[in-house]
């Protein structure tokens, strides 16, 4: 079942939101080379802890860290570790924060200094992916009419969509109903209603669709090893539309 958020859990969803957004923020002045995703990662939960919420991930079916940190051709759940960032390398910061029980989910791909210009296609273009996929978003909408918008545009821009990993509703779970899968047919799928919150999040590869999981049980990796990028919002479901909840 897809739940219809109260006034009340609105008020807190959009507080959760607003940390994660925040940290966002925060985290983005910190990514120069040399700085280690371990120390990413403690910012990361210092700031959180000092805004009062808590980091969703954080133990979340065991995930070792607060935030997953992804690098280059790493997609997403990538465990924050000794390895420093470098000059040209893109990374991906996906980041939850809890607020009395609710959740905000929001991820971002960043530059480490100055990148080749196809990493900046991929960059541009997943954001634009991701809100191609949010301006269709309102009551009466469908979720395949979501990833049907998100599919178009990257295939439309000669990228790979992932299509193992979705996005999901967000509540006291950070992963509730319904998926939201980055690709679909427009009028398919569950019908959006005013009031529900869910997390569009487009993992697009600058080569084929194609993942695969590392040794360590978390890390996935396209399969290429073509760069990828994620970009995500968690958003409140409208009469007329959709309201960012995890705003940077
Ligand atoms: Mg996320
Ligand atoms: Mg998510």
């Amino acid at each position: 079942m897809i739940e219809i958020k109260s006034k009340r859990e609105i008020e807190l969803l959009k507080i959760a939101g607003e940390i994660t957004g925040a940290t966002h923020l925060y985290l983005e002045k910190f990514i120069k080379p040399g700085i280690t995703t371990k120390e990413l990662d403690k910012l990361a939960y210092d700031f959180i802890i000092s805004k009062g919420a808590t980091p969703s991930f954080l133990n979340y079916d065991g995930f070792p860290a607060s935030i997953c940190v992804s690098i280059n051709e790493e997609v997403v759940h990538g465990i924050p570790s000794n390895r420093k960032l470098k000059k040209g390398d893109i990374v991906s910061l996906d980041i939850g924060a809890c607020y009395k029980g609710y959740h905000g989910d929001s991820a971002w791909t960043y530059k480490v200094g100055e990148v080749k210009s196809e990493l900046s296609y991929l960059l541009k273009h997943t954001e634009k992916a991701l809100f191609e996929g949010l301006s269709v978003i309102k009551e009466g909408a469908h979720i395949g009419d979501i990833g049907y918008a998100i599919e178009k545009y990257a295939l439309e821009h000669n990228l790979g969509v992932v299509k193992e990993l979705v996005g999901h509703g967000v509540g006291r779970n950070v992963h509730e109903e319904p998926d939201v899968p980055n690709y679909g047919k427009k009028g398919t799928g569950p019908v959006l209603k005013e009031g529900m919150v869910i997390a569009v999040e487009p993992m697009i590869n600058l080569g084929t669709a194609d993942i695969a999981i590392l040794d360590d049980g978390w890390t996935i990796v396209t399969m290429d090893d073509a760069p990828s990028a994620h970009f995500e919002h968690t958003v409140l479901v409208t009469k007329d539309g959709y309201t960012i909840l995890t705003k940077r």
